[in-house]
């Protein structure tokens, strides 16, 4: 929803509530862990109240242990903090599951996927950022879907349910790709928001 127009939020809501997408990816920025301001808990329980599809919550704030229970009250059925943004992953991990959210930890391009691997038994996502996060419209960093394809490996041999999901600058140029490597959900901003027909384009995505 970072690349939505937050003058006519509701009609963008819709068109993803009418869409093939399936879950509806919130980034929330603190302005601290990243250099932008984004969405809050009113405009949050906005979007909630608009939309039946499932509600994927991307935290992007420092002490995110602080805030996981509000968000999942606001209506997130997901509830993903960053891995670089606390020193207190269990506690955060605990709050989200004791608010009934699904939970997720994503990791910064720079932070190797050996970093979760404790994490993992205890995750129903990971998310991987292929863009510095912080702004809509960047490209996708290459390496990326060598770290998504490394994650998927470790997954399997452990044999966990995990998800992978990864996030910036992905288009219908690279979702065949990401898919092959073993990513189970696909964040696109731009490439819907900005496509002269967003539903087609999420429909072009699915079918790439
Ligand atoms: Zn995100």
């Amino acid at each position: 929803m970072l690349s939505a127009d937050f003058g006519h939020l509701e009609r963008d809501v819709k068109m993803i509530e009418r869409s093939q997408a399936e879950w509806l990816h919130i980034d929330v920025m603190d302005g601290v862990f990243v250099p932008n301001i984004s969405f809050g808990f009113p405009v949050l329980k906005a979007i909630t109240a608009a939309t039946d599809k499932f509600m994927d919550v991307h935290l992007m704030i420092v002490e995110p242990e602080k805030y996981v229970e509000r968000f999942a009250k606001a209506g997130a059925d997901l509830v993903t903090f960053h891995l670089e943004a606390t020193d207190k992953v269990q506690e955060c991990i605990d709050l989200v599951r004791k608010s009934g959210a699904q939970v997720g930890i994503s990791i910064k391009p720079a932070t190797p996927v050996e970093a979760i691997e404790e994490w993992l038994p205890q995750l129903d996502l990971v998310l991987i950022m292929s863009v510095e996060p912080g702004f809509g419209g960047q490209s996708f960093i290459e390496g990326s879907t060598e770290k998504v394809a490394a994650l998927r490996r470790m997954i399997d041999q452990k044999g966990l349910a995990t998800l992978i999901e990864i996030d910036g600058g992905v288009s219908r140029h690279n979702a065949r790709e990401l898919y092959d490597a073993g990513c189970n959900a696909l964040v696109a901003g731009s490439a819907v928001f900005q496509a002269p027909d967003p539903e087609t384009e999420i429909v072009a995505m699915l079918e790439a």
